[in-house]
């Protein structure tokens, strides 16, 4: 991929490329989402739903009517070695069936990691957790965390999200299930098959020491993986440099997106992040 210098700074670009709808764990509906991402200035706006393409549509048409710049995306949740990580997949076509095969047998197994949460937490004395948290998802098939963490703050086992995932649904404590997702080649041969190209989201909250971090850049470059999310909601910015420098070194193209999940439950709103550092190459020239 050649990057023009002499093409309009991409710095200056208020692109966000990573947000959720009710299709995932957000809480806005996709035309909702849309919506809000346009009064807040965005310019170039990517709907990246964990593990579901079905809120493109619906984003993409309000997005037109707006005059809003749209990109489709996907939020993949991957097992690499101990790590789950999420891979974001960006320009890709929602139609490609190697992408939408992937994604459906990954919904699969949320299903049945569900279940297996219901049963820990009704080990501990919360019956009913399974029923609970699919009233807060719309859509069936996309059930996760978030929606349980809504279920016990709603039936006040804990004070809010942020809560839950201190005391409930993480490695060793009540809820949590270890879960095989996608692997890492698999989820870059289906975007790649798509069209897409592929982006570690955050990539600073994974715990993963400076060794294998470099060993994870490593392979997914060798993969044919193309960006890391050097601007994202939670970074600070000593990891905004830090990944900045990162992608460089790797040459990887550089995302910003804010993580938006709704009202209450984000990180940063969309729009508002910081610019991409001067030098690297927006993901978004890699389509244009
Ligand atoms: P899942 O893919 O079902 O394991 O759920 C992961 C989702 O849980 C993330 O995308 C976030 O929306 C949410 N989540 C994880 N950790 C936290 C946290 N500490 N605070 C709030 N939300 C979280
Ligand atoms: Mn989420
Ligand atoms: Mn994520
Ligand atoms: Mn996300």
């Amino acid at each position: 991929m050649i990057y023009d210098h002499s093409t309009s700074s991409p710095s200056v670009l208020n692109a966000d490329l990573h947000s959720h709808s009710t299709v995932s764990d957000g809480l806005l509906s996709p035309t909702d989402l849309t919506r809000r991402v346009a009064d807040l200035g965005v310019e170039l706006f990517a709907l990246t739903d964990h593990d579901d393409v079905r809120g493109l549509a619906e984003a993409r048409e309000e997005a037109a009517r707006l005059g809003l710049r749209f990109v489709n995306g996907v939020e993949i949740s991957v097992s690499w070695e101990t790590t789950t990580l999420h891979v974001l997949g960006l320009n890709i076509d929602p139609q490609n069936e190697d992408l939408a095969g992937g994604l459906a047998v990954v919904r699969e197994g949320r299903i049945s990691r569900a279940r297996g949460m219901a049963d820990d937490l009704a080990r501990v004395g919360i019956p009913g957790a399974l029923e609970g948290a699919n009233k807060y998802a719309t859509n069936k098939e996309m059930i996760g965390r978030t929606h349980f963490a809504r279920f016990l703050v709603a039936s006040g086992v804990s004070s809010g999200v942020k809560d839950v995932f201190k005391r409930y649904l993480v490695k060793g404590k009540p809820g949590y299930v270890a879960h095989e997702w996608a692997s890492l080649s698999d989820t870059i041969r289906w975007i790649r098959s798509a069209g897409g190209v592929a982006v570690i989201a955050h990539p600073g909250r994974y715990k993963l020491g400076a060794n294998p971090m470099r060993r994870l850049l490593g392979e997914f470059r060798d993969l044919g993986g193309d960006g890391l999310e050097v601007i994202t909601g939670n970074h600070t910015p000593d990891q905004m440099r830090h990944y900045a420098s990162l992608a460089k070194n790797f040459g990887f193209a550089a995302s910003r997106g804010s993580d938006y999940h709704g009202p209450g439950e984000s990180y940063a709103l969309p729009g508002r992040l910081p610019p991409l550092p001067e030098g690297l190459r927006a993901v978004w020239d890699l389509w244009k």
